[in-house]
């Protein structure tokens, strides 16, 4: 009777362990929080447990992992990078220890947009530790529509190799994706035609690659990742009274006073707009229902 009770005592001990492991999902971490819910549309929200390393009050040009996130990160299962220079160098620390954790470039097959300007600057992503060519490089590759097809389908590819039990489920979530994406960029190609080459204006040069796939130009009053100086305000300033501009688009988490100065001062309405949404469908649906409203007023 005794040796039945422990048996029994060690079955209950161990029962919520076994189910505890049951539940152990695999954990997936990204950069931004936009590719957060790619892999969370791609996935389905209750396979893959997803971790953000940029929080929603950083930018992503600005973040520096501590050494407990490097460490945590080091335990993940796949880290989805998206191409910012930060990311290389824990890459290259942590890689004697990349025993489990596996790299991927979620924006492979991307073809990365240079930094470009009428106004004849480059913006560079300011990283002391960082030199060359690679700072011409425009990281936002998030913000365009059939970009994030591609992520998407970089993300599907990894998932598959990962949850391979789950191929059905994969496979139609990706699908059902790329269609809200293609219905996205479709409704914005033609809501940008009358517009082609009109100018937005905005803070931090984030649009590129959605500037790009309909035809806009993007100019920006951070130049080289600092506030324009006052003779490139200048420019800024004739370059606003040539085209009509009437918004100054900006990101939530700049200082509101220093932005309100410089709206003041080029005479402009401050728009805010996310470049980092968590949900990029909405994010880049009423994104492009913004800049259409400020290009309809120029
Ligand atoms: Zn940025």
């Amino acid at each position: 009777m005794k040796s039945i009770c422990y048996a029994l005592i060690i079955v209950l001990i161990q029962l919520p362990i076994l189910r505890a492991s049951a539940n152990v999902l695999p954990t997936i971490y990204v950069t931004v929080s936009s590719q957060a819910y790619i892999v969370n549309q791609v996935a389905g929200e209750k396979n893959v447990r997803v971790k953000v390393l940029v929080g929603p009050n950083s930018s992503p040009e600005a973040y520096f992992p501590t050494p407990k996130e490097i460490y945590q990160l080091s335990t993940a299962t796949i880290f989805f990078s998206i191409g910012l220079p930060f990311e290389k160098i824990i890459i290259d620390k942590l890689r004697n220890n990349l025993k489990k954790l596996k790299v991927v470039d979620m924006a492979d097959n991307i073809k990365h947009r240079k930094f470009k300007s009428k106004l004849k600057h480059h913006h560079h992503h300011h990283h002391g530790s960082h030199s060359g060519s690679e700072h011409l490089f425009d990281p936002h590759v998030w913000l365009s529509p059939l970009n994030v097809k591609t992520m998407a389908l970089n993300t599907y590819t990894q998932l598959t190799k990962l949850l391979p039990n789950k191929q059905k489920i994969l496979k139609h979530n990706l699908e059902t994706f790329l269609k809200k994406l293609d219905e996205i960029y479709l409704k914005q190609k033609s809501l940008f035609r009358p517009f082609q080459g009109s100018t937005i204006l905005v803070f931090h040069p984030a649009y590129g690659y959605f500037s790009d796939l309909y035809n806009l130009q993007q100019e920006s009053i951070e130049i080289e990742g600092k506030v324009a100086t006052a003779k490139q305000l200048l420019t800024i300033t004739k370059m606003v009274k040539d085209k009509k501009i009437k918004a100054l688009y900006v990101e939530p988490m700049l200082d509101k006073k220093m932005v309100q100065n410089i709206a003041k001062i080029l005479g402009l309405s401050v728009v805010i707009v996310n470049p980092i949404p968590y949900n990029l469908l909405e994010g880049l649906e009423s994104m492009g229902q913004t800049f259409y409203k400020g290009l309809s007023k120029q």
